[in-house]
C-alpha cells in the first residue's frame, strides 16, 4: 500500500509495509498453519494511533485484524491483504500493591503480569503460557491453574479501555457502560480495541505444590477415579488435569512409559504445603507410578512450564468442550484414539477441573458461558510437516466425539478454531447471542471488528 494519507502525520507508532525488512517477521503469528499477507501492519504507541488507524481502515474500507499475543488459534489476528493493528507496542503491567490492583497494556503478554503482579506476593488468575496476549486471552474469559480460587480471568477485571468503531476511547466498568462491560467479559474482540485493562489482585502464598503423576495407560481408569474424587472433594485451592498422551520424546522419560501412551494427572495446590500434603495423598498413593514430580516450587516456576513445548511455529489444531462428567468409556475412547495419532504428530487429551470461584459466579453474569461445567476437556494435536495436515486436522475434528453425551452448556471461544457462520450462537447459547447481538448494533453496526468469533450485526 502506497498511498498512507491519514495516517502517516502525528502517527507515533511503527508501520510495516510489504517489501520492507522486517515485514516477514512482523506478519508470522504462533500457529505456524497460518501464512497470510496482511497489505499493512501498524504497530500502535498510543490511544490516539490505535484511533488514527482505525479512522484510517473505515476510509479505506480495509479488513482490520487486531493483534495481541498472536496466539488465536484460526489465526484470527492477521489476514490478507487488509490492516493488522499489532499492540506489541502497548504491553507492560503495573502493579499497585496496596491497592491490590494492576494496569495492564492492552498488547501485554501473560508472564509480564505474572511478573509484576508476584514482585509483590500478588497475582491474577491467567492462563499457562506465559508467551499467550493478556489480549484475547481476557476477552475471551481466561482460564488456569487458579481458576477454582480466583475465578477466570474475566471475574478479575475490573475495568477495560476500548478504542470503539468509531475511534473514541471508551472505560467499560461494572459502573462505566455496564452492558459493553458484560459483552466484553467473554466476547470482548467483537466490540473494540482494549487498549488497557485493570485487574484485581491476590495474595498468593509462595511456593506452591506442582507436578505431575505419570502412569502407564493400562492404570488410566484408576487413576481418572482418583482424579475425580480429588475435583469433587478437593479444596478450590487444588487444581488438576487429567491427561492422556503418548510419552514422547522417549528420552526425556523412564524406560517403562518411554515413546508409550501414559495417563497423567497434574496439579496445582496453591494452599499451604501441609494442605498440600494431606488432599493430594490419595491421588499420589496409586501404586506404580513412572513419575511423581509433584513438590514446592514458584508459582512463576509453573508459569513458565509449558513455554518451549508450545512454542512459536509448530502447526497446531484443538477442539474442546465443557463436560458434567468424566466417565471411563471416554477414557477408553481416548486411549484408543491416542494410539491412532498420525505418525510424526503429537498430541493428546486434557482434562481440567472447574467449578469452584468459576462456578460461583451466576452464568448470567458475563457473556461467557460454560460456568456449570465441572471439567474442560480439549484434545489437541501439534505437527511440523504441511503433508500431514489433512491427518491431524481429521483426528482433531474426530476426536472428541465419545465425550458429546455429557458436554454442558457453552463453549470456550479461545479454544473454537472453526471460524464458520452461526459458530457464535453454539458458544453463547441463544439468549446471550440475542443480547451481543444488540450490543454489536450498538457499538460495531458496519462490523469493523470481525475477525473474531463472530457476532455478525
Ligand atoms: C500456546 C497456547 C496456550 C494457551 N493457553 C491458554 C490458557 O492457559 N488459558 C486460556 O484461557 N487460553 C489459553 N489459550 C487460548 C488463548 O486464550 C487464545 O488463543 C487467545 O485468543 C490468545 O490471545 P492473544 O492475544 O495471544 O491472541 P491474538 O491472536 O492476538 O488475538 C486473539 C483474538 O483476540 C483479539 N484481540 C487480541 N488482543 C486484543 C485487544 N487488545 N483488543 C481487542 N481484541 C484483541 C484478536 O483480534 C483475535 O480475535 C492458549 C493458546 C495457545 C496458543
Amino acid at each position: 500500500m502506497k498511498d498512507l494519507d491519514g495516517l502517516t502525520d502525528g502517527f507515533a507508532g511503527e508501520i510495516v509495509r510489504p517489501g520492507d525488512p522486517g515485514y516477514d517477521a512482523a506478519r508470522v503469528v504462533w500457529n505456524g498453519m497460518i501464512d497470510r499477507h496482511p497489505a499493512l501492519i501498524v504497530r500502535p504507541a498510543t490511544t490516539d494511533d490505535v484511533s488514527m488507524a482505525i479512522r484510517f481502515a473505515r476510509e479505506r474500507q480495509l479488513v482490520v485484524a487486531v493483534r495481541g499475543g498472536g496466539h488465536s488459534i484460526p489465526g484470527l489476528s492477521t489476514c490478507d491483504g487488509g490492516l493488522v493493528i499489532d499492540l506489541s507496542r502497548m504491553r507492560g503491567a503495573r502493579v499497585d500493591p496496596h491497592a491490590r490492583a494492576a494496569r495492564v497494556g492492552g498488547g501485554a503478554l501473560l508472564g509480564e503480569l505474572d511478573e509484576a503482579a508476584q514482585h509483590h506476593g500478588l497475582v491474577c488468575p491467567v492462563g499457562v503460557v506465559s508467551h499467550t496476549g493478556v489480549g484475547g486471552l481476557t476477552l475471551g474469559g481466561g482460564m488456569g491453574r487458579l481458576q477454582r480460587r480466583f475465578g477466570l480471568t474475566i471475574d478479575n477485571l475490573v475495568a477495560v479501555e476500548l478504542v470503539t468503531a468509531d475511534g473514541r476511547l471508551v472505560r467499560a466498568s461494572e459502573d462505566e457502560q455496564p452492558e459493553l462491560f458484560w459483552g466484553v467479559c467473554g466476547a470482548g474482540a467483537n466490540f473494540g480495541i482494549a487498549t488497557a485493562f485493570e485487574f484485581r489482585l491476590h495474595p498468593l502464598e509462595d511456593p506452591v505444590t506442582h507436578g505431575v503423576v505419570m502412569h502407564p495407560v493400562e492404570r488410566a481408569e484408576a487413576l481418572a477415579e482418583r482424579y475425580r474424587e480429588l475435583v469433587v472433594t478437593g479444596p478450590d485451592a487444588v487444581w488438576a488435569s487429567f491427561g492422556v498422551g503418548l510419552a514422547l520424546p522417549a528420552e526425556e522419560y523412564p524406560p517403562e512409559v518411554a515413546g508409550r501412551p501414559v495417563a497423567y494427572v497434574g496439579v496445582l495446590h496453591s494452599g499451604v504445603p501441609a494442605d498440600a500434603e494431606r488432599d493430594l495423598a490419595a491421588l499420589r498413593g496409586l501404586a506404580g507410578a513412572a513419575i511423581d514430580s509433584i513438590e514446592a516450587k514458584p508459582y512463576l516456576t509453573t508459569q513458565r512450564l509449558n513455554d518451549e513445548a508450545t512454542a512459536w511455529g509448530h502447526r497446531f489444531s484443538m477442539r474442546s468442550n465443557f463436560l458434567s462428567s468424566l466417565p471411563d468409556d471416554v477414557v477408553s475412547a481416548w486411549i484408543e484414539r491416542v494410539a491412532a495419532l498420525p505418525e510424526g504428530a503429537s498430541g493428546g487429551y486434557s482434562v481440567w477441573s472447574c467449578g469452584g470461584a468459576i462456578a460461583a459466579v451466576p452464568d448470567e453474569e458475563t457473556a461467557f458461558t460454560g460456568r456449570e461445567a465441572l471439567y474442560w476437556a480439549a484434545a489437541e494435536i501439534q505437527w511440523d510437516e504441511p503433508e500431514l495436515d489433512d491427518a491431524c486436522r481429521a483426528w482433531g475434528r474426530a476426536a472428541l466425539v465419545e465425550a458429546q453425551p455429557y458436554e454442558s452448556a457453552g463453549r470456550y471461544v479461545n479454544d473454537v478454531a472453526e471460524v464458520e457462520d452461526g459458530v457464535a450462537r453454539t458458544i453463547y447459547g441463544d439468549a446471550k447471542y440475542e443480547r451481543l447481538l444488540a450490543l454489536k448494533r450498538e457499538w460495531d453496526p458496519d462490523n469493523l471488528f470481525r475477525l473474531n468469533q463472530n457476532i455478525r450485526p
